[in-house]
């Protein structure tokens, strides 16, 4: 039952326009194969049910449950190494994608070795979208501005702002950013929007401090925050005292009133 739920869901994210998620499309390529085999069947003797009891069906059922285990597992995989304390998570209001989440299987920032413990989270609207109508120029983001706070204490060693939002930037990646030192590791947050940055290097802050806004600084595909923790330019796994559960690619996070929504 919890397979056949994952399966659902999957395949609901896949249809959905707007969310990126990798291994997915092995689940309606799965369930169109089993349909090609038994409409083939039923064709040639017998109902779409012997078509479907089949062995070459079986292969597609197998390919959908490979690709069911792959998305939870991946989570587990990855960073072993934590930051020191839970953190605060960083957006308090609004549902969160995890575009990018725990995991080595599905993470594109794997091949930077300080940022392997990466999440990339885009805001969702009430149809898990992440953008207002589906024209991709001149759309409007739900996550563009939304409020960004310190989701640890400790002192501003970096803060970057004045780089302008939605001009892909491949030499200055990051975009505006604020890195925040607790004293045990380094907290990047980045790609905020321009002329949001609410601190200055030196400034110390503690969790739940407004730090900016959520903005598209930077090498950005699309509005978002990118948040990563390294401690001597190792890769950290991030914990949050106020999200529960593995959090990996596909994951969808909110905090609504402090609870998890
Ligand atoms: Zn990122």
């Amino acid at each position: 039952m919890a397979t056949l739920f994952s399966f659902a869901v999957m395949a609901a994210r896949f249809l959905v326009p707007g969310l990126a998620f990798a291994p997915a499309p092995a689940v309606p390529l799965a369930i169109l194969a089993m349909g090609v085999v038994g409409a083939r069947r039923s064709w040639i003797d017998g109902t779409v049910i012997d078509g479907i009891r089949s062995p070459t069906s079986w292969i597609g059922v197998g390919l959908a449950i490979g690709a069911v285990l792959l998305v939870l597992s991946a989570p587990f995989t990855g960073v072993r190494e934590s930051v020191a304390e839970p953190m605060l998570f960083p957006l308090r209001e609004g549902r969160w994608l995890a575009v990018e989440g725990n995991g080595q299987l599905f993470n594109h920032h794997w091949p930077v070795a300080a940022q392997r413990g990466a999440w990339d989270l885009v805001r969702l609207g009430s149809i898990a979208r992440s953008r207002r109508g589906f024209r991709r120029r001149g759309v409007a983001f739900y996550a563009f501005g939304s409020p960004v706070v310190a989701p640890c204490g400790g002192t501003v060693v970096r803060a970057v702002d004045g780089l302008p939002d939605g001009v892909p930037d491949t030499r200055r990646p990051a975009g505006n950013l604020v890195v925040i030192d607790t004293g045990a590791e380094r907290v990047v947050l980045a790609h905020l929007r321009q002329g949001s940055v609410a601190v200055r290097e030196g400034t110390t802050v503690s969790p739940g401090d407004p730090i900016g806004e959520v903005g598209d600084s930077g090498n950005s595909t699309e509005p978002h925050l990118h948040i990563h923790a390294q401690r001597d330019g190792r890769p950290l796994r991030l914990r949050f005292s106020d999200i529960r559960g593995p959090v990996g690619k596909g994951a969808v996070v909110g905090v609504r009133g402090g609870r998890r929504g």
